[in-house]
């Protein structure tokens, strides 16, 4: 056999391979799309309300109103919503106090929350403070590890602004709450309370459900599940 009749076989082999790789993780997609609606009814979701107890997160110096607080209102509000479709949650936290007695002890918990749980998604829920500048405004999706983090982040950022009228991009961010998860996993920044609209706007149980509804309705795109 002369050299270029084997360069073109093993050029035809790599492309023969290329094209059944490509065939296999098309498809292996197809699965996951389906396997994420079922695991979304068979487990539900994970939602971890941002600080408590001791660490109260950021505090508004607009209204006073306290970031662990606000994040609880909004975990409250988002497991509701996936209740009233039958679809299960696991709140990292319930109530105002915080896992354990120091944050190390406490984020530990919240791991070992996360990474029990089957949950096809995972969602952090915080707010945001830029007192150094108050005219910044608008949620912000972070995500860290997994490249299907950064495809649910984005979903949820483009819903979030055409909610809210926000301009902000998903951004990849080393968080100790989003490394090494599971499954897809995000927090959601929902606002500045630094920004005097904005900690008015989150102050309001309207716009609170609004942001819950938004949420939720960002992970049932991500997870294919039609809301009937
Ligand atoms: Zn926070």
């Amino acid at each position: 056999m002369g050299n270029a009749m084997r360069k073109t076989i093993k050029l035809s082999i790599s492309i023969l391979l290329s094209c059944f790789l490509l065939a296999f993780y098309g498809c292996s997609n197809d699965v996951t799309a389906k396997e994420r609606t079922q695991n979304l009814k068979d487990y539900g979701i994970v939602i971890d309300a941002g600080h408590g107890g001791q660490d109260p997160g950021a505090v508004s110096t607009i209204n006073g109103i306290i970031e662990s607080d606000l994040n609880l209102e909004i975990a409250k509000k988002l497991q509701s919503i996936f209740m009233e479709q039958g679809i299960s949650s696991s709140l990292t936290r319930t109530n105002e106090n915080a896992l354990a007695e120091t944050k190390d002890e406490d984020m530990n918990s919240r791991r070992t929350i996360i990474h029990s749980s089957n949950a096809p998604v995972m969602v952090s829920i915080h707010m945001n403070s830029f007192p150094d500048d108050p005219n910044v405004w608008g949620p912000q999706v972070f995500y860290c590890d997994l490249e299907s983090s950064k495809e649910l982040a984005d979903t949820l950022q483009s819903l979030l602004n055409e909610a809210t009228g926000g301009k902000r991009k998903s951004a990849y961010l080393e968080l100790y709450i989003l490394q090494g998860n599971p499954m897809p996993s995000v927090l959601v920044e929902c606002g500045f309370i630094s920004n005097e609209v904005e900690a008015i706007k989150l102050s309001d149980k309207e716009y609170q459900a609004l942001i819950a509804q938004t949420i939720a309705d960002g992970i049932y795109n991500y997870c294919g599940y039609k809301n009937p």
